[in-house]
């Protein structure tokens, strides 16, 4: 058992100040990454800073969009009716993870932050750059059927786990964050990072800055949208491949695309040259191949999961085609197969 300060905030200024430094502080909101990580002894927090108390648990409207607070629940934000409404993408991304029991604990802010559910990284009995900077990588050639074949490095393979980040990248949101320099906001494409030479740093956040917020713009797909997660179970896993997709038509033609893929990269993964290419397209069975295409021709497989470089690319392919469609779960639309 490690010893560790137990403090609890009753405003923003007052967690960003108990943050400190040199406590090894941690914020803790629903707990249900961080307790776990605390047990296997993968996190060993000098201080916890118990931030539940905290006001931030309200949906607003927000300059023609809505403004998530970090603590809103993943089920209150899941089923509340303006996200049901205004963005289906989300709230299918959401439910499309953890479980119900998970998602009533699980906070917005909690869920950008989680860890990877890399296996070394939670095993401290082998070396992980994540965990100890500098101690190596196993899974580069060990077993790496879920790890990372966009962005990866030669120091961590390791994938983002989150299936709400994957919509809320596709739905351009911003992360509002507080800390010890003050406020700021972060574009959710530069909120979490790629491994490079430090992977032990999932996202942008500075020492002492905690979420308090995610805003999301006005245009939410409602319409043309889907959410796929392809996983070794259909409940309660990971995604190996998760696709993003958010179309804005004009009859045939794609006005504008989003496309983002989760369970490959560091972060997720959106192509900005795929999104190009389908913009102006007719929304085609062959428009949607040759995006599909074009992402996977960039893929670097590990050693075990080259099975995702052909799973991704039918996954993007389908995922549009449900999208275009308008039927976001299962059915796909006959004129475009
Ligand atoms: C068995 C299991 C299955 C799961 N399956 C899925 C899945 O399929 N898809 C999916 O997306 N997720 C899944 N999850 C992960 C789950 O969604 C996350 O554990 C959850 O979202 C984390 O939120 P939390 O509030 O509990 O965070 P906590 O555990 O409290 O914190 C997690 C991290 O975030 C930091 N943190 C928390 N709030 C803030 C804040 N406001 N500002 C800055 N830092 C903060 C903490 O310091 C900690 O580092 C699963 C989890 C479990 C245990
Ligand atoms: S992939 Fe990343 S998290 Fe996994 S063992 Fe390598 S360094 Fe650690």
């Amino acid at each position: 058992m490690n010893r560790f300060d137990y403090v609890r905030a009753g405003t923003v200024s007052e967690a960003v100040q108990a943050f400190g430094s040199g406590q090894n502080a941690r914020f803790i909101a629903g707990g249900t990454n961080l307790i776990d990580l605390m047990k296997y002894d993968v996190e060993r927090p000098g201080r916890l800073i118990d931030i539940t108390r905290l006001p931030l648990g309200q949906i607003e409207e927000h300059e023609g969009g809505l403004r998530i607070g970090a603590l809103v629940t993943n089920a209150t934000l899941a089923y509340d009716a303006r996200i049901k409404e205004r963005y289906p993408l989300l709230s299918s991304a959401i439910l499309a993870g953890a479980s119900a029991q998970l998602r009533n604990a699980a906070s917005t802010g909690g869920n950008l932050l989680q860890r990877t559910r890399c296996y070394y990284f939670y095993d401290t009995a082998t070396p992980c750059n994540k965990r100890e900077p500098g101690s190596g990588c196993p899974a580069i050639g060990g077993v790496n059927r879920i790890h990372a074949i966009f962005g990866a490095s030669p120091d961590c393979i390791a994938t983002h786990p989150s299936d709400m980040c994957i919509a809320l990248a596709a739905l351009e949101a911003t992360v509002q964050v507080s800390g010890p320099e003050g406020e700021r906001s972060i574009a959710f494409a530069d909120f979490h990072r790629l491994p490079g030479d430090d992977p032990s740093r999932d996202t942008t956040l500075k020492p002492g800055e905690m979420v308090v917020a995610v805003d999301l713009p006005a245009q939410g797909f409602a319409t043309n949208y889907t959410y796929l997660k392809l996983r070794d179970r259909l409940s309660y896993a990971f995604a190996l491949v998760s696709v993003a997709a958010a179309l804005e038509l004009d009859g045939e033609t794609i006005r504008t695309a989003r496309l983002v893929l989760g369970g490959v990269a560091h972060k997720p993964w959106r192509n900005a040259q795929a999104e190009a290419l389908l913009q102006g397209k007719p929304a085609t069975r062959e428009t949607f191949q040759a995006a599909a295409d074009l992402i996977v021709s960039e893929a670097q497989p590990q050693s075990a999961n080259a099975f995702k470089v052909e799973l991704a690319r039918r996954a993007i392919r389908r995922g549009l085609t449900q999208a275009a469609a308008g039927t976001p779960q299962s059915q796909t639309d006959k004129r475009i197969q």
